[in-house]
């Protein structure tokens, strides 16, 4: 009997109960904007930034309208001006070039390694080729880089580190959080991120000023003592008049809803990660695809997981997606020559021109992507690998 897989990929948890509660609060107060408080009140767009700064280990944080907006907030506030190149990952999603040509910068991509993470070869080759001052760094997919080589590059090319957290949130590197790294990190709560609030955002960032700066540009007049965390007041002093209100705050509502979320956030995380090892389990041991192997000093969330058909002709690759699809399993590919759904590639942003990166297209070409939702349950990701298993297997036989 051939399996057929019933369960939707993109069918999320619903908000919890505490969160539906504060989101009505919130509602029947009407007082929905960050700033419309009463005599007394912190609000719960600056409660969650106080919530997030401490869960992540960082001084500041705040609220913002999506994660694209806290990356393209980010590069305003460290100075980035329009024309300037900015490294980011040929691996990542439209967002992450968008925010840079957001500011009017050039994004330059840099390569990606069979483990899905930044070419730190290629990052320090880049580095020295261009004038960029910044990396847009993209966990695309929550594979974090060796982070310690990596700062060593950066500090080295006298690089400021922006992280895009966005798949990331919950994870660390040798017990660091991540976003910690960098000199800001970006976040989403997306719908399909770790947190929901269907759309929003979030940043940190250990610095007076840049803080200071990215409060003001996030929309904040001259109410910025009523953020969650702010530098103090002589820091707005000096960057007051000549930083630009770009609108772009968070709301109550969101944060109503965000809140509880965060406190339940590191068991999310475990649970993603108990259908990341069942999927995993039942995947190795496929003949032509290999698993990508994750590295002992990172913290995962295994929020969707990754494999390689490393080398399999575009019609193979084709088959398979089309044979998985049949028995309900939506797999994308990065290799695909047109941008579809969410999935986009470098070369396909043509915006930002690139030169061709042969190594990179190789890899792009074998990735093979599926999210994990927590609607799914253990027994749903242990049948979604036995037929992923069938499939690849038949086709890479076939083609044998
Ligand atoms: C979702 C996403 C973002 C941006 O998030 P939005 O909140 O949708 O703007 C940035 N980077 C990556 C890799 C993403 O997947």
């Amino acid at each position: 009997m051939t399996e057929i897989f019933k369960g939707n990929f993109t069918q999320q948890e619903p908000i919890p109960e505490a969160g539906i509660e504060a989101a009505l609060q919130v509602m029947r107060s009407g007082r929905l904007h960050r700033y419309n408080l009463v005599e007394g009140e912190v609000g719960e767009t600056a409660l969650l930034e106080q919530e997030f700064a401490a869960y992540t280990g960082a001084k500041y944080a705040l609220a913002v309208a999506s994660g694209g907006y806290a990356m393209a907030t980010a590069l305003r506030a460290v100075g980035v001006k329009p024309g300037e190149p900015v490294l980011t990952n040929a691996f990542t999603l439209a967002p992450v070039p968008g925010a840079i040509a957001s500011v009017g910068a050039v994004p330059v991509f840099v390569g990606v390694t069979e483990g899905l993470t930044i070419d730190l070869d290629d990052l320090e080759a880049k580095a020295r080729a261009t004038t960029a001052k910044v990396l847009m760094l993209s966990h695309m997919r929550g594979h974090l880089a060796d982070m310690d080589a990596l700062l060593e590059i950066c500090a080295a090319a006298g690089l400021i580190v922006i992280e895009d957290c966005a798949h990331t949130m919950g994870a660390a590197w040798k017990g660091r959080a991540s976003g910690r790294d960098g000199l800001i990190g970006c976040y989403s709560t997306q719908t399909y991120k770790h947190m929901n609030s269907g759309e929003g955002g979030l940043l940190i960032t250990d610095d007076d000023e840049v803080m200071a700066r990215a409060v003001i540009l996030s929309g904040s007049y001259m109410l910025y003592g009523r953020n969650g965390t702010v530098p103090p007041a002589h820091v707005f002093e000096r960057v007051k008049y000549d930083t630009p209100n770009v609108s772009g705050r968070m709301d109550h509502l969101r944060a109503a809803i965000l809140r509880p979320q965060l406190a339940m956030l590191d068991g999310q995380c475990a649970a993603w990660n108990e259908r990341y090892h069942v999927v995993e389990e039942g995947l190795r041991g496929t003949p032509g695809l290999t698993i990508v192997e994750r590295p002992e000093e990172e913290t995962y969330v295994g929020s969707s997981i990754q494999f390689l058909l490393l080398d399999w002709s575009e019609a193979a690759v084709g088959d398979v997606l089309a044979r998985c699809m049949a028995r309900g399993v939506e797999l994308k590919w990065f290799g695909g020559a047109e941008p579809s759904g969410f999935t986009s590639r470098y070369d396909s942003w043509r915006y930002a021109p690139s030169d061709p990166m042969p190594a990179s297209d190789r890899i792009l070409l074998g990735i093979v992507d599926m999210r994990l939702p927590l609607t799914f349950s253990l027994e749903d990701c242990a049948q979604i690998a036995r037929i992923i298993k069938a499939e690849v297997s038949a086709v890479f036989q076939a083609a044998d």
